[in-house]
């Protein structure tokens, strides 16, 4: 690979010989952000829980759009603010959505077998949902753990506290750790900690020292590792 951002690399062919541990996000991380649930869940999310709470969707959205003015995450602020809320029954709507669209691609689970090593999920989505995606794109079998956002009550990514817990859980040296993600802010913390961070699937070009490679998607980024 070459030495350019044309050639799908800010850095020279990344060096990840000592890597015994590679996570990853799940949206629009492992797929291609064509494929996206997020306008449709955010619609399910919405209607469900003006439903749950007995009032509008037009209040919910005027809520979660003042949280958004003070909280990152303002979906999972909502929960957290004890509005009317049942996990159960969320998790069956917003797994509601038409997994099928999800093209399976049997170059990318190859590599991802062959990276040497430990291999999770570091979402902010529910584990059930992760599960579905990761079945469609006959990856399931390939992940030794999932972190979601309800198994961290409701914590999200870029919170630093998620990190250091996500070390702790599945017990690996970050040093020695990628972490692979669509949304720039999400690298920060782990490059903190010491991990090797790599931007996919994003078409615009990030420059940040905590974005250490940057590829145009997924599959090359695994091309350049394997
Ligand atoms: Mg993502």
């Amino acid at each position: 690979m070459v030495d350019s951002a044309e050639g799908g690399c800010l850095v020279a062919h990344p060096d990840f010989s000592q890597i015994n541990t590679w996570v990853f996000d799940l949206d629009n991380t492992l797929y291609n952000p064509e494929h996206s649930f997020e306008h449709e869940q955010i619609e399910l999310y919405v209607n469900y829980l003006a439903r749950k709470g007995d009032t509008e969707p037009k209040v919910v959205r005027k809520r979660l759009e003042e949280l958004s003015k003070t909280h990152f995450d303002p979906m999972a602020r909502y929960v957290q603010l004890g509005y009317p809320f049942d996990i159960n029954e969320w998790v069956q709507e917003a797994i509601s959505v038409d997994y099928s669209r999800l093209p399976k691609c049997d170059r990318t689970a190859e590599l991802i077998e062959k990276l040497p090593g430990k291999k999770y999920i570091f979402t902010n989505h529910l584990a059930q949902h992760a599960e579905r995606v990761l079945q469609q794109l006959h990856l399931d079998h390939l992940f030794d753990g999932i972190s979601d956002n309800v198994s961290r009550d409701y914590i999200n990514k870029p919170e630093s506290k998620v990190y250091t817990d996500l070390v702790q859980e599945f017990n690996f040296e970050p040093t020695k750790a990628v972490f692979v993600e669509d949304s720039p802010e999400n690298l920060q913390p782990a490059f903190t900690m010491g991990m090797k961070t790599v931007l996919v699937h994003r078409t615009d070009i990030h420059e940040a020292e905590f974005i250490e490679h940057q590829y145009p998607t997924l599959l090359e980024f695994l091309e350049d590792v394997a």
